[in-house]
């Protein structure tokens, strides 16, 4: 075999639960280790380790990808009730992803991972559609109250002086009814559009925003005011050098225009957009093993994951001794999307290229028909072959080393 490829600023890995954290090794040991002379900066994220650091490890795995730029990171529990009996925890630690956003002030890109026989359920698509959705404030973050026949609702603004602009919402003299307050953040807003506009430089693919300016003449329009500034100040140039296109366009014409497209695009949506339109780009694209997540930090720090969870049932089944056909395929990906990165990073051809060409040799091994069950009973190959976890791993690494 060739000489292992060389790596020069470790990757950040934070070690994850359950089945998860099976994978993770089994791809190490079968996909990577043979491979690359791996250099990590290991932070062991599972539960019982984050309980044994009072989730100090958490924190500290997210500082050291401020340092190093690319994490890759495994399933992870977010404790319940259940949990914190389960593992006999100090408390219920809060969720990672939430902890190491907060750290990072990211914004959650989703991708599919597209193969032949898995078919989006929208004919036309047939390249992935990125979405991009702002996870601050608006609805989630919403004062609401019902209100009695008789009363009147005012949006008051008070001023440092302690002067008030009184807006009125609504004189509910003919039926009492609902009222509703919410805000954003320009800080926010401009972080939001910062890493769309960095994740569309990195991944080379026009940048759609969404929102309602027609309808909502001061709040949506100010997102697209706020989109526009830093797309002008900072970004247009890059654009133009490498080709691709940033635009505006109201939420309705862009629903219309993603179901008519081929995809290939990231499509960047407020708050609620983005919560509901995530969940039906999933279910459309076919299957939520095969969806890649990245946080993407406004100062350009990248940490991949697949979007599942640790998959318990399968876990309790490998526990028992049992050979399990879990997907390993988004957690492939959030491996060979650091790699990706990191080569490119460190300018490292052949480090990006090594992620490149795992990803072929997986899609290629799909579309041949050899798959996980999950996929087996959603693709539409006539000849299919189910796979447990090991075999499938190795099928992709044979396949690997023939590119
Ligand atoms: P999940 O782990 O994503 O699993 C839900 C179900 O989807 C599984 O039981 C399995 O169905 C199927 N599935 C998901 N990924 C699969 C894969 N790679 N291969 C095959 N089947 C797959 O979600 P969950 O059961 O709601 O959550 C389990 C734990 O994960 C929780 O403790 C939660 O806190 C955590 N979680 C973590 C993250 C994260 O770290 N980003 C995200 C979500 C959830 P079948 O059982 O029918 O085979
Ligand atoms: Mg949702």
């Amino acid at each position: 075999m060739s000489e292992k490829i060389k790596m020069i600023t470790p990757l950040v890995e934070m070690d994850g639960d359950e089945m998860t954290r099976i994978v993770w090794q089994k791809i190490k040991d079968i996909l990577i280790l043979p491979y690359v002379d791996l250099k990590s900066e290991y932070y062991d994220l599972g539960l019982p380790n984050r309980d044994a650091t009072n989730d100090q490890v958490t924190r500290d795995s997210a500082e050291a990808t401020k340092k190093y730029g690319v994490a890759v990171k495994c399933a992870t529990i977010t404790p319940n009730a259940a949990r914190v009996e389960e593992y006999n925890l100090k408390q219920m630690w809060k969720s990672p992803n939430g902890t190491i956003r907060a750290i990072l002030d990211g914004t959650v890109f989703r991708a599919p991972i597209l193969v032949k026989g898995i078919e989006p359920y929208v004919k036309s698509w047939e390249k992935p559609i990125v979405i991009a959705r702002h996870a601050y404030g608006d609805i989630y973050s919403a004062v609401d109250t019902p209100v009695e026949k008789g009363c009147k609702a005012d949006l008051v603004i008070t001023k440092p002086d302690g002067t008030q602009e009184i807006l009125p919402i609504h004189d509910y003299k003919e039926s009492g009814g609902i009222a509703m307050g919410m805000h954003n953040v320009d800080s926010s807003i401009e972080s939001f559009a910062r890493a769309c506009f960095e994740y569309a430089l990195s991944a080379k693919m026009d940048l759609w925003f969404s929102a309602k300016d027609t309808i909502s003449k001061k709040y949506d329009h100010h997102f697209k005011d706020v989109f526009q500034e830093v797309y002008d100040k900072e970004y247009k140039e890059k654009f133009e050098e490498i080709g691709i296109e940033y635009f505006y366009t109201l939420v309705d014409d862009a629903i219309a225009r993603v179901i008519k497209s081929k995809g290939g695009f990231i499509w960047a949506c407020k708050n609620y957009d983005g919560d509901v339109f995530s969940d039906m780009l999933a279910t459309a694209f076919g299957s939520l093993a095969m969806m890649t997540s990245v946080l993407v930090s406004p100062k350009g720090y990248f940490e991949y994951e697949a979007a599942h969870g640790t998959v318990t049932r399968h876990y309790y089944k490998y526990l028992k001794g049992e050979k399990t056909s879990t997907n390993p395929i988004a957690t492939i990906f959030a491996w060979t999307g650091g790699f990706k990165k990191r080569g490119e990073m460190d300018n490292l051809p052949e480090l990006t290229r090594f992620g490149e060409k795992i990803e072929e040799a997986v899609i290629g091994v799909v579309g041949d028909g050899f798959m996980t069950g999950d996929l087996a009973l959603i693709s539409t190959l006539e000849n299919k072959q189910v796979l447990d976890l090991d075999e499938f791993l190795k099928k992709v690494a044979e396949r690997y080393e023939t590119l």
